[in-house]
């Protein structure tokens, strides 16, 4: 392993914003991104022949027409002088264990918090970008769901956030982690927490014939024609029995529950993937270098796109 490289990758906050601290430093890494499988004109789709002018905009020798680096992209019309922001932005958001609120970054970019929340909203959208539809967990995967929202002041200790089932007027995450403390974690929202909508989820995440560990919810006997299901009783005070435990996959909930606490006291229904994409990219990244997380934000927004008509609409619905 080189040494060197692992250190350049690791870098601070302050190191990292004086790297990308102009549009033509972040265009510049951008492009790296954008070309990586060759250059190619978004308005005509050749491939080849494209020209970097002097005022950073890009040019078409096929066609004559420009663009800019981030034409299409998650960044969408933001102006190229934002580059520096939104690269501080997804530094923080990428590496922060919990990531940030809007007033928080807005104060820290200097921005708007009306601009902080559309950069964010997009940043975090664009976590579900990788959707992996075939990289499946496997061996001994822990499995639960977690209750979010509703009123914390009128549930019973045992119901709140991380232990609950099936009340009314909250959003059910229905999580799957390898065993151990650097497993892989997965976590989706269901509509309930019903054997055949879990089953459904675990046959397109968990390889069949792996070992479930999991509590005592009787829905999960729904899953022992594919699994090997192991269970605990939490509810008679047994948490671990013959290795039998979900350690695991309840670390990841306590993530959830202090960004829910911590940062948005507040999840729509709407947007509650995107919240769980974040939890789930952060602690799948617990031993990835500050600068790989942010490469992998970059790869991911430069696919996505959502425009503040489609962002006002769904926050309006929720
Ligand atoms: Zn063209």
């Amino acid at each position: 392993m080189n040494k060197g490289v692992m250190m350049a990758k690791q870098l601070s906050f302050v190191a990292f914003t004086q790297k990308f601290a102009t549009p033509e430093a972040c265009i510049l890494h951008l492009e790296k991104i954008r070309f990586k499988d060759g250059e190619s004109c978004p308005h005509c789709g050749r491939m080849g022949k494209i020209y970097r002018r002097s005022d950073l905009a890009y040019r078409c020798s096929d066609c004559g027409r420009n663009f800019h680096i981030i034409y299409g992209t998650m960044f969408g019309k933001s102006k190229i002088k934002m580059l520096p922001k939104w690269f501080a932005a997804i530094w923080i958001e990428t590496n922060h264990s919990k990531g940030i609120s809007s007033v928080q970054l807005a104060k820290m970019i200097g921005t708007t918090q009306k601009t902080a929340w559309f950069m964010l909203q997009r940043i975090r959208n664009a976590f579900g970008n990788k959707d992996d539809d075939d990289d499946f967990l496997s061996g001994i995967v822990e499995i639960d769901e977690t209750y979010i929202g509703g009123k914390e002041k009128n549930k019973h200790k045992s119901k709140k956030l991380n232990a609950g089932r099936g009340t009314v007027g909250k959003s059910v995450a229905f999580g799957m982690r390898e065993k151990g403390e650097d497993g892989e974690a997965m976590a989706v929202h269901v509509q309930d927490a019903k054997g055949a909508t879990l089953h459904e989820k675990m046959l397109n995440r968990v390889l069949t014939g792996a070992t479930i560990h999991a509590d005592e919810n009787s829905a999960y006997g729904a899953l022992r024609d594919d699994y090997e299901v192991e269970q605990i009783n939490h509810s008679a005070d047994e948490y671990e029995r013959d290795g039998v435990h979900t350690n695991s996959i309840e670390s990841l909930w306590a993530l959830v529950k202090r960004v829910y606490m911590g940062i948005h006291h507040h999840w729509s229904d709407k947007h509650m993937q995107k919240y769980l994409n974040a939890c789930v990219f952060r602690i799948n990244r617990k031993k990835v270098d500050t600068l790989s997380r942010v490469d992998e934000m970059l790869n991911m927004a430069m696919g996505a796109r959502l425009t503040y008509k489609q962002l006002i609409a769904s926050e309006a619905v929720a």
